[in-house]
């Protein structure tokens, strides 16, 4: 499929504001094949008559961004939406979410992950991370969906389950790694330092090594997990990792909202990639992430939503608009993480956490992963500083055209790959089932 994008405004990286003037955007094999400026006579130029395009598309009043990268989420969860709110992590996890989970199949995973799936398309982010079971189901719906995702079968000791688990993550990783035209990238996942043994946790790492795929985990979320690892263990959830060989290869730690200054400095030294949920620790009430101690020492940072169960959105504009005001409360501060950074955050930065290569930038030779935004709307007016206006005036209502590996998954109001009517159906259908209706 080639597609030409033609007088377009961009954001390259969302790093300089140096590129409002429009540009012409070829795609071609799902990648990002030129970018160059817009000339109103370029009929005259071979290369850019129409008749050499698949489909042109007039780029006036779009704004082209690098697709959102949510870098971490659980999309099996979305189903779990609205059900354990307004309770802290434990009680949530051992009371609500536990319970129901040992109820859910494989069907139920694959329906919730639709649903999730087309909830992100819809709002712009075109790659996810996914930590959760039943992970075939999600596959398959990741593969017939279109979007890009890397995905974690995780693992965890909750109920003599690991090894058991890690068995069937091995399995998933061998099966899908690379899949879907490279859309599907794996990791090994150890759930956290609070649901995983040092003995689990070793063999994790282990695997991970043999694979060759990077491992995603939850750490320091709470002030309590913080509390339980040190008692247990004498040393902090990050350096329980360390401790046990998580450290020595590539790792996406979500969370860190309760690191030490050790801490910072472990995880730089280890070149440990951090996701930063801003909504989802707030509504459990875990804390505010030190983030801007975090990009002080250069740790790469990703932004993600958790899930719909503690979120309750998949909205990465609502989390680009939070990282950045929560931490200019908390610090007193106005000019701690600017909106730049927090778009950085969202885009190429995210995909840096999940250790993608080529992904989350509009540049020639990188995926053709991006978005359109209609910036015609009265709430973008007047256009002076575009990265201000998207992470504090703009959202995911705005996004009016989506591409994920140079195919068009969303335009103007309508997903292509995913039949809307048909997933509600059977969400309804299936929280029925689970008593949640
Ligand atoms: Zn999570």
């Amino acid at each position: 499929m080639r597609i030409l994008i033609s007088n377009v405004t961009y954001l390259e990286s969302a790093v300089s504001q140096d590129s409002l003037n429009p540009v012409d955007i070829g795609i071609e094999d799902g990648k990002i094949s030129f970018i160059q400026e817009h000339l109103p006579s370029r009929d005259q130029k071979t290369h850019l008559k129409e008749a050499a395009w698949d489909r042109v598309i007039e780029g006036r009043g779009r704004l082209a961004l690098p697709g959102l990268v949510n870098a971490h989420t659980h999309l099996g969860m979305t189903l779990l939406r609205g059900y354990g709110d307004d309770l802290p992590l434990m009680v949530w996890l051992q009371e609500k979410m536990w319970p129901i989970e040992d109820q859910l199949t494989e069907k139920d995973v694959y329906w919730s992950s639709l649903l999730a799936i087309g909830e992100m398309l819809r709002g712009g982010i075109t790659t996810c991370a996914d930590m959760y079971f039943h992970m075939g189901a999600t596959a398959k719906a990741v593969a017939e969906a279109g979007i890009r995702a890397s995905l974690t079968r995780g693992v965890q000791d909750v109920g003599g389950s690991g090894l058991r688990g890690l068995e069937e993550a091995i399995g998933f990783c061998q099966k899908w790694q690379g899949a879907a035209n490279g859309r599907i990238t794996t990791m090994l996942g150890a759930h956290a330092p609070y649901t995983c043994t040092p003995g689990l946790l070793r063999k994790v790492a282990d695997w991970a090594n043999r694979l060759g795929v990077p491992i995603h985990t939850h750490v320091a979320e709470t002030s309590t997990e913080v509390h339980q690892i040190k008692e247990q263990y004498g040393v902090t959830p990050l350096g329980m990792l360390a401790g046990n060989g998580v450290l020595d290869v590539p790792v996406t730690a979500v969370h860190c909202v309760h690191l030490e200054e050790d801490d910072l400095e472990l995880a730089t030294q280890r070149g440990v990639r951090v996701v930063h949920c801003p909504g989802s620790n707030m509504k459990l009430g875990s804390g505010i992430a030190p983030l801007p101690e975090m990009l002080a020492t250069g740790l790469i940072v990703g932004l993600g939503t958790d899930s719909a169960a503690s979120n309750n959105k998949l909205d990465l504009w609502e989390e680009m608009r939070l990282a950045s005001l929560i931490h200019k409360a908390n610090m007193q501060d106005a000019t701690v993480i600017p909106a730049v950074t927090a778009l950085k955050m969202a885009t190429c930065h995210g995909a840096a956490a999940l250790h993608l290569d080529k992904v989350g930038k509009l540049a020639p030779g990188w995926v053709a992963d991006l978005v359109l935004v209609n910036t015609e709307g009265l709430h973008w007016q007047p256009p002076s500083n575009p990265q201000a206006s998207i992470v504090y005036a703009g959202g995911r209502n705005d996004v009016s055209l989506v591409m994920v590996d140079g195919c068009i998954v969303y335009d103007q109001g309508e997903l292509l790959t995913i039949d809307e009517d048909e997933v509600i159906y059977h969400v309804k259908k299936i929280a029925h089932r689970l008593g949640l209706l």
